[in-house]
């Protein structure tokens, strides 16, 4: 960074997907806002994958930088809870979708969206967690919310492969919670297992909806990154009163289920949500996360990239093919 240039990956509206290119821009060309962050490392997750291919309208003005979370450090600030030098990190408030985000040495943010960094992580591992590691601790703490204990019984993790499952498995088992990894790639059972899994099961199991409405109960919870048909299997599989926390749509927006499970079960669906999750509970859901997550199995997960190789794995995320997490270093 020269004269105050940085360098973006900037994404233009083209008939098919947006053209992404890395350019320099000046801090000018940043959007509104009361911190400026210098940042360091983003990450790429599954809502990146869209947005760099352009699916779901998730953006609506171009040009955009994307990038859906980021860490990094304070520049300047007119927000009085922020000052250069802070170690910092943001996720959701739908930045990298309506307000340019993380895929940028530059980022001009509002604080409200800012937490400090939690001490014991780095800009690098608070973005091995990111967006995706995040959202598995509102999973697992909503499944505790609703009753979960260890000894209760087998936790099911669906895409546990992908980001948002691997995380989910390593907390749950640091918990002490025996986990069901469900994956499509077998080869990744070793990976899995050393997360913490302790059986694998295959995703063609749940690749239909269920031939009835009730099936044999199985599961003392479950958490779900893939919706689709394999939830609606799933979800007639699940134990009298236990809970399935809904995070994800890998497999499908469309859920075609009965009312039995609910009603002869007791079966809770519990929707998660990280990108408006209040400001309080993302802080103590961060700390939760630096004390459960130690470097080692952080870094066993991740792969760092550089901005002119986001749009090629955001292609091989989106056709299953990244396994855990994919950190972008600007
Ligand atoms: P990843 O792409 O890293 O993981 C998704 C995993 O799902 C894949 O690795 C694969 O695992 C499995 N999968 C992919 N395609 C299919 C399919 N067609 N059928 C069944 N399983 C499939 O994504 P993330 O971990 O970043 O995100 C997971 C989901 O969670 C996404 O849908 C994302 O939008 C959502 N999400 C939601 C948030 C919220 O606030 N609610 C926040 C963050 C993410 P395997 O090969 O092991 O089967």
């Amino acid at each position: 960074m020269t004269n105050g240039d940085f360098d973006a990956l900037v994404l233009e509206e083209a008939p098919e997907s947006p053209v992404a290119s890395v350019r320099r821009l000046r801090p000018e060309d940043l959007p509104a806002g009361d911190v400026l962050v210098r940042v360091s490392h983003s990450g790429l997750n599954y809502k990146d994958a869209m947005i760099l291919k352009g699916l779901g309208r998730l953006v609506r003005r171009y040009p955009h930088v994307p990038g859906i979370d980021l860490a990094g450090t304070v520049v300047g600030s007119d927000d009085g809870r922020f000052r250069p030098g802070d170690a910092v990190l943001l996720t959701g408030w739908r930045v990298g979708e309506t307000h340019w985000g993380g895929y940028a040495q530059l980022a001009r943010v509002r604080g409200d969206w800012l937490i400090p960094l939690p001490e014991g992580l780095t800009p690098r591992t608070a973005m091995a967690i990111g967006t995706a590691g995040f959202t598995a601790m509102l999973a697992v703490q909503a499944l505790e919310e609703h009753g979960l204990e260890p000894g209760d019984g087998e936790v099911l993790v669906t895409g546990a492969s992908g980001g948002l499952g691997g995380i989910a498995v390593a907390l749950l088992a640091r918990l002490g919670h025996t986990v069901a990894a469900v994956t499509g790639r077998p080869e990744n059972a070793g990976y899995l297992k050393a997360l913490g899994a302790s059986r694998i099961v295959d995703r063609s199991e749940f690749a239909a909806p269920p031939a009835k409405p009730l099936l044999s109960e199985r599961w003392a919870a479950c958490v779900d990154a893939v919706g689709g048909d394999p939830l609606a299997h799933l979800l007639a599989e699940m134990r009298y009163g236990s809970s399935v926390a809904a995070c994800g749509l890998a497999a499908g927006t469309a859920l075609q289920t009965t009312m039995l499970p609910f009603l002869l079960r007791g079966v809770n669906l519990l929707g998660i949500d990280s990108v408006m999750c209040p400001r309080d509970i993302r802080i103590a859901a961060w700390n939760r996360l630096t004390s459960l997550l130690p470097s080692e199995v952080l870094d066993a997960i991740t792969t760092e990239i550089g901005l002119d190789r986001a749009v090629e794995h955001a292609e091989r995320l989106l056709a299953g093919q990244i396994r855990g997490r994919i950190v972008v270093t600007p």
